[in-house]
This record gives structure tokens, C-alpha cells and sequence, in this order.
């Protein structure tokens, strides 16, 4: 489609109908206060919803108005909710609207490093407690894993009272580096690595900060945790308790390292899970909300329902207070050489900077930040349960995700938040729904207890027997973006550009690669896992399984049918036209299906004609609201 340069709109054709947004680049070369006026005119005359929604979409896209302020402006109350949510959906504020192809790169949090420093700083000093005294002897270790902060973290805390000295260690294992199990793919994408550099720097620094220092070795833990535990003559090491195999083995193997370089103290011995035996690796639980030990149920015993799991923790157990800081961590051990974090290169990976889309920065300065920005800087929350199945810019969901992983954000520091906000500025459904979903992500860490290797195994933990494609092009298509179904391809796009996407997103590529293509899901979560910032291998995984239909819960088996996601939640093609910008000069009622201008659609849909909008989300078997070959190796891990 060819634009005119200029084209004066008159006030009465500038906002008659859906056309009108289909040009609002142009109307865009109009001068921004001449517009407000007319929207501002037109909004007295014409108060249409319709017009309403299209006007207030225009406004704040061309940034004439802060989305906040929109409802005060116009005169909808009722639809002032839908208004506002449909802006935070669909936006990706800090770009030019004018053209969605030529947006560049957005941080996240949007923040500069001062602003996070400070956030930092306020944060610990609200968190910090002169009453805690330390009454151990000697040296003790933290082994940091995916635990890389230094707030709510009680293995740290519990390494300080135990000692005199703590020596803080991360171990750079070159196995995280190799490739997954079954497809050969890296087990860390270049995303990945970077985030987690940035988390490494972060805590050094901020460890620094409070009198200590961060010990950054290039090895596996089981040989350097032992031999560190020799050399410094330290009675105890500690570290967060993980809950899949490949992890399990690695503190088994650390345990056995342990024995042979450490005499058994008999002052440590373990309270905590994963340490029966007295060894002096003390395994503390720390990445749930909910503490492990405060279930009204033993992990074999969990609920296959989620909302059963829910209703039964909401109702029995108690979320847990952060973990107070004392002033200081100090004073460090003597080191020769405290060591940094990798560069890319030497991780055998090749960098890849963003240049398109979200950039998120990886360490607790972050994390605390982007919960600060998007609780109370932006006032995102009150909202969240409206926009949050948005896919375009960063501020439909919290984006809590990658530092979670991480660990550089606790869960339980999050829900202090959500409370605090609900005192302070309002409680409603929202708020509320930010813990439900991290209940999820409890309660997938703990069905990976439940159910150990079958989370990866073909059938999943209900061993379903069914006929799966392992065609090579077929998933290539998907994996690159190639598919000629947009929807699909953007995501992908997405994905590999920025490690990550939306959990709309996810959800509609899992179906379209498990249902459409009838791929072998593992080749899906294996390709996730080496791109996903966020990648954790109990929420992959258990999403994974439930989205392929094999999960623990027969129930959670849902088709998500192309055209229809296209519809509810891309309707403009805003989305794809931004990671297809070929597709920006289509009208935008063909942005989804553009037929012969893109490229062939690989695979027909299993359900529905892609030329007519109508076909619905099929669930195979009702199912939960959020979701809408052959073996190479044998048992995974
Ligand atoms: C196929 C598939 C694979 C996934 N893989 C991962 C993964 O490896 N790591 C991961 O953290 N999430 C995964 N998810 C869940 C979800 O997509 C992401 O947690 C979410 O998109 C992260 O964005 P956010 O932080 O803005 O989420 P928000 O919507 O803001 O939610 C807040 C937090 O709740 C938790 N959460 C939300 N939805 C889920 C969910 N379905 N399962 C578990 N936790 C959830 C996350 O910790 C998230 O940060 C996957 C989902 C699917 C469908």
C-alpha cells in the first residue's frame, strides 16, 4: 500500500470509522497539539465507544497523552478500563508509532543505573536489622546457584550466623554449556549467557558493597566446592536446594567430594531438606513463595488439580517474611583472586546483542527495579489481570520472569510487594492475580518432586502413548520463524532475538508445533530451554507437558486455533507487523493471513480455515483458563 505524503484530514472524516486508524501514521504528520485539539473536539461530538477506543489508542500511541491520564480525559467511564487495558496490550511505549518496523531496542526495567543503585540501596536499607547476631566459628561457604541475589536469601544469611567469615562462591560449570539432551541444541543460548554474566557482576558488586567479595571459578562444583572447602578449612558450605535430576546429581557429587576433604561437624548438622546424613552441604529450600515445608501435603501427595493445590495452600499455609540482611557481610576471607564472570566468547558462544525488542538486564539491582518500576513507578498492577495476554512491549505482564529464574528476585519479596501496594494504593483482582501465577510456578517446581525424569520423558508424567513427527524442516520452520503463518513466526522471531516471549506466545507456539505440525514436543522445550531467558527446567517442562497434552493433568489439553489468538489478541496485526515488517504495509485486516505476499504456509491448520476468523480455541478436554518419534538417549537425566 502506497501513502500520500500529506493528506489534510478534516474534522469530520478524521475519526468516522475503523479506517481512521488504519491511517494514523499519516494523520501523524499533522502537528501532535493540532490533533489533540481535534480528538479533544471530536471526542464532545461524537462519544461513540467505538470512536473512543480508536481515539484513545491514537493518542496514546502518538504519546500525546500518558495512559494513565487517559481516563480522565475521556468522558467513558465504563469503557476507560477496557480503554486503558487495550492501550497496555498493544503498546511498546517507547517507540516511534509511526512506523512499528522501524522501533528499536527498549531496556527493561527502563531505568539507568543510577535510578537502579538507588532502588538497590533503599531496598537493603528497608530489609536490613541491626538485632541478628552472628555466633559461629570459622569459615563457611555459599555455593550460589540459582539463588544469585543477596536479599531473602537464607543460605547466605545462615552461612553468616554459622561463621566468622563467608566465603561466596559461583561455580561456572561447562556443562551448562554444552548441548541438551535429546536434540543437540546449546544448553544456554547466547541470551542466556549474557543475562546470567550480568547477574554474576551485579551480585559481585553489590556483595562488595556489604563487605564481601564474589569467588567466580571455572569448573564443576564438585571439583571446586570440595577442594575451596579444603583449602580455606571451612566447616560448612551452603546452598540453595534444587529439584531436578541434573541438579540432584550435581549435589550428590558434591556431597561425596565433600566427605573426603571435611571431618562431620557435629555443630551443623542439617534441619533442612537434602541433608539427613550430616554432611556439611546444607541444602536449603529457597525458590518457591510457598516454603516446601510448610505444605499441608508431602510433595507425593500433591494435588494433580492446580486449583485444588491452591485452594489448599491459600487456605492452610503461611507465606514466609524476607529474610532480614544484617549491615554487614563482612569481613571476606583472603583471596588471591576473586576471579570474574566469563566473556561470551570463551562460553563458546557467539554475542548477540539485541537490537530489537526487550532488553533486559540481568542481577538483583535489576530485578528490584523492574518490580519497583512496574508496582509503583507505573502504577502497571491495578491492571495486570486485564493485560496481561499482551504481547507487544513490556509492560503487559510483570517481566518478573528471567530474574526469577535466576534467582536475583525471591518470589516472597515480590509478594511483600503485591501486599504492601494493596495497602498503599488498592487491592483488587489484579494484585491478587500476580500470586496466582506465581503459584504456578510453586506449583510446577514441586510437581517436578512428584513426578522426577517423566517431566521430560516423551509420555510425560501420565506416560501417554501417541505418535509423534521428529521432520526435520517442519521444525526448523518453526524454530526460525518460517512457518507463513506470522502469528507463529513473530514469536519465534522474538524468542531468538530477545530470549523471550509472552506466555500468550508460548502458549500459541507449543499448540501450533504439537497439534498442527504433531512435532515431538521435546524438540519444542529443548529449543525453549536453549533460548529462554527465563528457562527453568520445572515451568518449561511442566508447561510443556501440559501443553502437549501429556502433562500430570488430563484436563489442561487445549487446541489454540490461529486465527482466533490472532483476533483476540492481535487484531491490528500491531504484533507481527513489528517482528514482520513486511507485513507493515499491509492493511491491516490481512496483516495475519497475507496470503501470497508472504511466505507459504508450511502446514495447513488442524482445525479451521485460515481465511475465515472464526474457528474457536478447541479444548481437547476442558481445561484451565491459562492454557488455553522416536527417543535418542533413552531416560532423560
Ligand atoms: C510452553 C511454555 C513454556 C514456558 N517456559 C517457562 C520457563 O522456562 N520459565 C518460566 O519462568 N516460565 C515459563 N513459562 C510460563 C510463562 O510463560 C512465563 O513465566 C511468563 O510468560 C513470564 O512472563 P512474566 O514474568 O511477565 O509473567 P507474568 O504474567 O507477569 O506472571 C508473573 C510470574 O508468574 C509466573 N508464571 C506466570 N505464568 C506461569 C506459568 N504458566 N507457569 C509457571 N509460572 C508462571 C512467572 O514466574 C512470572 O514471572 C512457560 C509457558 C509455556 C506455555
Amino acid at each position: 500500500m502506497t501513502r500520500p505524503n500529506h493528506v489534510v484530514y478534516t474534522s469530520t472524516n478524521l475519526f468516522q470509522s475503523a479506517h481512521w486508524l488504519a491511517n494514523f501514521h499519516v494523520i501523524t504528520e499533522l502537528s501532535k497539539a493540532t490533533c489533540q485539539l481535534f480528538i479533544c473536539l471530536k471526542l464532545s461530538l461524537h462519544q461513540t465507544p467505538k470512536n473512543y477506543v480508536y481515539m484513545a489508542s491514537f493518542c496514546s500511541l502518538n504519546k500525546l497523552v500518558h495512559p494513565q491520564k487517559l481516563s480522565s480525559i475521556f468522558t467513558y467511564p465504563i469503557q476507560s478500563k477496557l480503554l486503558l487495558r487495550f492501550q497496555i496490550m498493544n503498546s511498546s511505549f517507547n517507540h516511534d508509532p509511526r512506523s512499528v518496523a522501524c522501533a528499536t531496542m527498549y531496556q527493561v526495567p527502563g531505568l539507568d543505573a543510577n535510578e537502579r543503585d538507588g532502588i538497590l540501596d533503599q531496598t537493603f536499607e528497608k530489609y536490613t536489622t541491626k538485632t541478628i547476631k552472628r555466633n559461629g566459628k570459622g569459615t563457611a561457604i555459599v555455593w550460589f546457584r540459582n539463588d544469585l541475589r543477596i536479599l531473602d536469601n537464607e543460605a547466605l544469611f545462615k552461612a553468616w550466623v554459622s561463621s566468622e567469615m563467608v566465603l561466596p562462591v559461583y561455580c561456572v560449570d561447562p556443562r551448562l554449556f554444552e548441548t541438551t539432551y535429546y536434540f543437540g541444541f546449546h544448553k544456554t543460548g547466547a541470551s542466556r549467557a549474557q543475562f546470567l554474566i550480568e547477574c554474576l557482576v551485579d551480585l559481585k558488586r553489590n556483595l562488595m558493597k556489604r563487605g564481601l567479595n564474589l569467588l567466580i571459578k571455572h569448573g564443576t562444583p564438585e571439583e571446586v566446592i570440595p577442594s575451596l572447602a579444603k583449602s580455606f578449612g571451612a566447616h560448612t558450605v551452603y546452598a540453595q536446594k534444587e529439584s531436578c535430576s541434573e541438579e540432584l546429581n550435581i549435589e550428590k557429587l558434591v556431597i561425596k567430594g565433600l566427605r573426603q576433604v571435611m571431618l562431620p561437624s557435629s555443630s551443623n548438622k542439617s534441619t533442612i531438606v537434602g541433608s539427613t546424613d550430616g554432611s556439611q552441604l546444607q541444602l536449603i529450600w529457597g525458590s518457591t513463595m510457598y516454603h516446601i515445608d510448610d505444605l499441608p501435603f508431602n510433595t507425593s501427595s500433591l494435588p494433580d488439580v492446580y486449583t485444588q493445590f491452591r485452594k489448599s495452600v491459600e487456605a492452610k499455609c503461611r507465606i514466609r517474611g524476607c529474610i532480614k540482611l544484617p549491615a554487614s557481610l563482612g569481613p571476606p576471607p583472603i583471596v588471591d583472586n576473586w576471579g570474574g564472570p566469563p566473556s561470551i566468547d570463551q562460553l563458546g558462544l557467539q554475542s548477540q546483542k539485541v537490537i530489537k525488542g526487550m532488553k533486559f538486564v540481568g542481577g538483583e539491582s535489576a530485578a528490584l527495579s523492574r518490580v519497583s518500576e512496574y508496582f509503583w513507578k507505573k502504577d502497571l498492577l491495578r491492571m495486570y489481570k486485564e493485560t496481561r495476554n499482551g504481547m507487544l512491549g513490556s509492560d503487559y505482564s510483570t517481566k518478573f520472569s528471567p530474574w526469577l529464574a535466576s534467582g536475583s528476585l525471591s518470589p516472597r519479596f515480590i509478594f511483600e510487594e503485591v501486599k504492601r501496594y494493596e495497602r498503599e494504593r488498592q487491592a483488587n483482582d489484579s494484585t491478587y492475580w500476580v500470586l496466582f501465577e506465581l503459584i504456578w510456578r510453586d506449583y510446577f517446581r514441586f510437581l517436578s518432586i512428584k513426578y522426577g525424569n517423566s517431566l521430560f520423558h516423551l509420555g510425560g508424567p501420565r506416560k501417554v502413548e501417541r505418535q509423534w513427527s521428529q521432520d526435520q524442516k517442519l521444525f526448523d520452520s518453526w524454530k526460525d520463524g518460517c512457518t507463513g503463518y506470522p502469528l507463529i513466526d513473530a514469536n519465534m522471531r522474538e524468542l531468538s532475538t530477545t530470549g523471550f516471549m509472552s506466555n500468550r506466545g508460548r502458549q500459541i507456539v507449543c499448540s501450533f508445533l504439537v497439534r498442527d505440525m504433531g512435532i515431538d514436543w521435546r524438540m519444542g522445550a529443548e529449543w525453549f530451554e536453549t533460548c529462554l531467558l527465563d528457562y527453568d527446567p520445572c515451568s518449561n517442562y511442566g508447561n510443556w507437558t501440559y501443553g502437549a497434552g501429556v502433562g500430570n493433568d488430563p484436563r489442561e489439553d487445549r487446541y489454540f486455533s490461529i486465527p482466533k489468538q490472532a483476533q483476540t489478541y492481535d487484531p491490528e496485526g500491531r504484533y507481527v507487523a513489528y517482528w514482520l515488517p513486511q507485513l507493515e504495509e499491509l492493511p491491516k485486516s490481512e496483516r495475519h493471513f497475507p496470503g501470497k505476499s508472504y511466505i507459504q504456509q508450511i502446514v495447513p491448520l488442524k482445525y479451521g480455515n485460515v481465511n475465515k476468523h472464526h474457528s474457536q480455541d478447541r479444548g481437547m478436554v476442558a481445561g484451565r483458563s491459562n492454557f488455553g518419534g522416536k527417543q535418542t538417549k533413552g531416560n532423560r537425566r
